[in-house]
């Protein structure tokens, strides 16, 4: 298949697909599945190996949030039954994360609901990265607490995070339509100022949310424009209580292309299986191992996860490895989390390599809010369905299972 052939070339030289070529990804047929992923899979194979990188995530406050993201459990108004609870203290938080790395995890994500941290906030994550550190010797912690002011990200990197995660989620065109309290561009910005301070950049988006294949191509765009390190890319977990609760249009073959559409877009750059993978892929999920280079271990922050050792034996299984912890993730020509990152704008990533992406995502206009899409998310709705809608009309109890365990309660984590 000439396309595929071509994305392969372009892959495997860092070399941004047109977006006709990305579009022509999501539109390929069920007979031509596993030629996709097999092209993609060498894209991936060819920059990670068949290395993949365990995250664990700890939701140091819970529910309560003053924002409406239509997609997440823990909005404004939701009725999803979920665990809520303030803050963590650093020991708690720092248990929680031990229970991650034990089980495999290179990266612990800290995650607090709310449109953004107060400085209070910022010195008490602080103190629980410095707790986390101390008791798990060369773990990597990403922060996720939402928009960022001034001078924020500065004082996370001197307390120790590694990363910091804010999703954009879906395109600039849609995203009005998802949240109220906050605009795309708030997003945008906060990325820029993680990148700015010298955090690795972690930014990705949510699937399955009603949007077109034009929004998931524009969002991808703006995303490699942005430059992260790391790209999750999550499927909507359509929870009871949330305005998308009805919102089931991923099968898992859809998933699969969408994966691979990243991977073609952001081929050196780690693609990481976040929330809803359980839910959407199902039984194919090891397929999606030769598309990423990471997922999550163990539980999501308010829904749970396949046993973490389930996790581990998918992984075994399937013919990959985990990545230790004395292993780079990104490629050699890419600066890892414990360098300084790139200037933000522009594409630090492609020295040497043609064009990088759109610059206008770090032109449009935003807000933001935690940014945190890892498994608390639910979907909106209005853009054209996407895929075959079998279930769409029905909330689906039977699938998402509310996390009721580990942090923020007496039970232990799933890791
Ligand atoms: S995604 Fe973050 S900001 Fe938005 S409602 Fe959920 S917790 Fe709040």
């Amino acid at each position: 298949m000439d396309l595929l052939n071509t994305l392969v070339d372009k892959g495997l030289r860092r070399e941004l697909p047109t977006r006709e070529e990305a579009l022509a990804v999501l539109a390929t047929s069920d007979d031509e599945l596993l030629d996709v992923v097999a092209a993609a899979g060498k894209v991936r194979r060819q920059w990670f190996g068949r290395r993949v990188k365990l995250n664990y995530l700890v939701n140091l406050k819970s529910g309560l949030c003053p924002e409406d993201c239509s997609y997440c459990s823990q909005r404004l108004g939701s009725k999803a039954e979920i665990l809520k609870y303030t803050w963590l203290k650093p020991e708690e938080a720092s248990q929680a994360a031990a229970a991650g790395v034990a089980g495999g995890a290179k990266r612990v994500c800290l995650v607090a609901s709310g449109r953004g941290p107060t400085d209070r906030d910022v010195d008490r994550v602080g103190k629980t990265i410095a707790a986390i550190k101390e008791q798990n010797e060369g773990v990597e912690v990403c922060a996720c607490l939402g928009l960022l002011s001034d001078g924020q990200a500065e004082r996370l990197k001197d307390a120790g995070a590694d990363a910091y995660n804010h999703n954009l989620n879906t395109s600039e065109a849609t995203y009005g339509q998802i949240t109220r309290t906050h605009t795309y561009a708030d997003r945008v910005d906060t990325v820029q100022k993680a990148h700015a301070a010298g955090l690795s950049a972690c930014s990705g988006l949510i699937a399955g949310m009603g949007e077109s294949d034009e929004d998931l191509v524009d969002v991808v765009y703006s995303l490699r424009g942005l430059d992260p390190d790391s790209v999750p890319v999550n499927f909507l977990i359509p929870f009871e209580g949330t305005p998308l609760a009805k919102e089931w249009n991923l099968t898992p073959q859809r998933a699969l292309r969408i994966l691979a559409m990243v991977r073609f877009v952001c081929p050196d750059v780690e693609v990481r299986l976040a929330g809803g993978r359980e839910v959407h892929l199902r039984s194919m999920q090891p397929l999606a191992l030769h598309l990423v280079n990471s997922i999550f271990l163990g539980d999501y922050l308010t829904s749970e996860g396949q046993a973490g050792q389930a996790d581990l034996d998918m992984i075994a299984d399937a013919g990959f490895e985990v990545e230790g912890a004395g292993t780079s993730t990104l490629p050699a020509h890419r600066s890892d989390v414990a360098a300084a990152a790139a200037p933000a704008g522009g594409c630090g990533a492609h020295d040497g390599a043609p064009v990088c992406g759109p610059a206008g995502a770090a032109d449009s206009a935003g807000t933001a809010g935690c940014g945190s899409a890892c498994g608390g998310c639910s979907g909106h709705a209005e853009a054209a369905p996407v895929a075959a809608r079998a279930d769409a009309g029905a909330v689906r109890p039977d699938l998402v299972a509310v996390r009721r365990r580990g942090a923020g309660t007496d039970l232990a984590p799933n890791a």
